[in-house]
């Protein structure tokens, strides 16, 4: 199970939950479960990290009026059917989820290996100058843009704007939408042609 699934299961249980600090606060008429408390246990730090991005970034009603919009736009406008609108609603959800939770990290160190510079191997600027950057190996950037795509799709479940509808990853999106969410991903355009020189 993951933390968005653990989250979902407690609310449906009638758990009101909150982050405060590092503590994950429970609120609920009748003791829940202990294989429940269990999950709510080992998931913590994922929970509270998704309950803060919810506090501090668009409500449910927003994410689904955008989501609509989006299908909307894509189903009237792009001729598209209601299936693949949807599916590229979604991914136009992650693309602005993405960009309203950016992640920075200071040089010198890579995000995900925790690496250094290297010359045959240097930690290169993922990101814009707006929000910042974010510093990685060039072979370590895939797994990243996996787990934040993971992050977004977790934190967008919490809010109701589900995966489950949309079918596997090879088979959603059009070309535009890959394409947005590379870049929403990745960096200026020169760390891109470096990106396929190393590759
Ligand atoms: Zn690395």
């Amino acid at each position: 199970m993951s933390a968005a699934q653990v989250l979902h299961a407690a609310r449906a249980a009638g758990i009101r939950l909150r982050a405060e600090g590092n503590d994950l606060i429970l609120e609920a008429a009748s003791p829940p479960p202990s294989a429940l408390l269990d999950l709510l246990s080992s998931h913590k730090a994922d929970i509270i990290r998704i309950l803060r991005w919810a506090k501090h970034g668009w409500s449910s009603e927003d994410w689904h009026a955008f989501f609509d919009e989006r299908a909307g736009i894509a189903e009237f406008d792009g001729s598209l059917s209601r299936t693949q609108a949807e599916d590229q609603a979604f991914a136009s959800c992650v693309v602005e989820w993405l960009d309203r939770n950016p992640e920075q990290s200071p040089p010198g160190r890579c995000l995900r290996c925790d690496g250094h510079d290297h010359a045959q191997d240097p930690l290169l600027p993922f990101g814009i100058e707006i929000t910042g950057h974010v510093w990685l190996h060039s072979r370590c950037w895939p797994a990243w843009r996996d787990s934040r795509t993971a992050d977004a799709i977790a934190a967008l479940a919490t809010m109701g704007i589900d995966k489950a509808r949309t079918p596997p990853p090879q088979e959603r999106g059009s070309a535009f939408e890959d394409e947005r969410l590379r870049r929403a991903l990745s960096g200026s355009s020169d760390v891109e042609e470096l990106d396929v020189e190393m590759g």
